[in-house]
């Protein structure tokens, strides 16, 4: 699902963000993306979903090679992936139900299908009760739940969040850490950054450790594996 082949990122005027980092998670798998702050996490999941382009190596997401990948493909390609951010960035004019509907907008749903669709998706997040809320009143947790919501609502593939339960208390992060794991029993792929070891160990999957731009070659397959 996700191979990477000796990918540097370096900025412009900046060092390394990324050096020389292979690797591999194939399809079904989740892993979880950690080390300090500036490791380069962000940066990883931004190349996987090519928000940045590596300066140099490979890099292949559902089989396809996002250097070569067409133009007028990377339309579909962002639809094969789900995005949740720290900041869930909801936009705060429209209730709940409208923001969820906004990937489904853009790909041109029809009206009857996004709502099915937007029901679903809250229903899964466990939000369906606070589809007409304005997105002010709910919690931090409920919050990113929306965004939660937003991510999957078109159904992706696969799941890169880039620390979802940064402001969240434990308890809530744990809740939100458990939807993840949920969506991967049934078959999504999930990258998941976080800097919080406490939090992810004990989760049973695999945990991958990025320090300064480096990362130990690693191949995360479906099944459980050490690390
Ligand atoms: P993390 O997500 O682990 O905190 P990042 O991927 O955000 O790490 O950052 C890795 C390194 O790349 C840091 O040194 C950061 O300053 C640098 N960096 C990230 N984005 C940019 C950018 N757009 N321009 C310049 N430098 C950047």
């Amino acid at each position: 699902m996700i191979r990477l082949q000796r990918v540097t990122k370096r900025f412009d005027g900046g060092s390394e963000a990324l050096s020389n980092v292979s690797l591999r998670v194939d399809a079904g798998a989740l892993a979880f993306l950690t080390g300090p702050s500036g490791a380069g996490k962000s940066t990883l999941l931004r190349l996987i979903a090519r928000l940045e382009r590596p300066t140099r190596g490979r890099i292949m997401v559902n089989g396809k090679d996002l250097e070569t990948l067409p133009r007028n493909e990377v339309p579909r390609f962002r639809r094969s992936i789900g995005l949740v951010f720290q900041d869930h960035r909801l936009l705060f004019d429209r209730p709940v139900h409208a923001n969820v509907a906004l990937p489904l907008e853009i790909l041109g749903y029809r009206r009857g299908e996004a709502r099915k669709r937007v029901r679903a998706a809250l229903d899964k997040v466990g939000l369906l009760q606070k589809e007409n809320a304005q997105p002010q009143t709910l919690s931090a947790g409920e919050q990113q739940r929306v965004g939660i919501a937003r991510a999957i609502v078109h159904r992706p593939a696969l799941l890169l969040a880039d620390e979802p339960t940064g402001n969240l208390d434990p308890r809530l992060s744990r809740e939100i850490m458990q939807l993840f794991l949920d969506f991967n029993r049934v078959g999504v792929t999930a990258l998941i950054a976080s800097h919080n070891l406490e939090l992810i160990s004990g989760l049973g999957k695999p945990i991958l450790h990025l320090e300064n731009g480096n990362l130990e070659a690693r191949h995360v397959t479906q099944a459980r594996s050490a690390g």
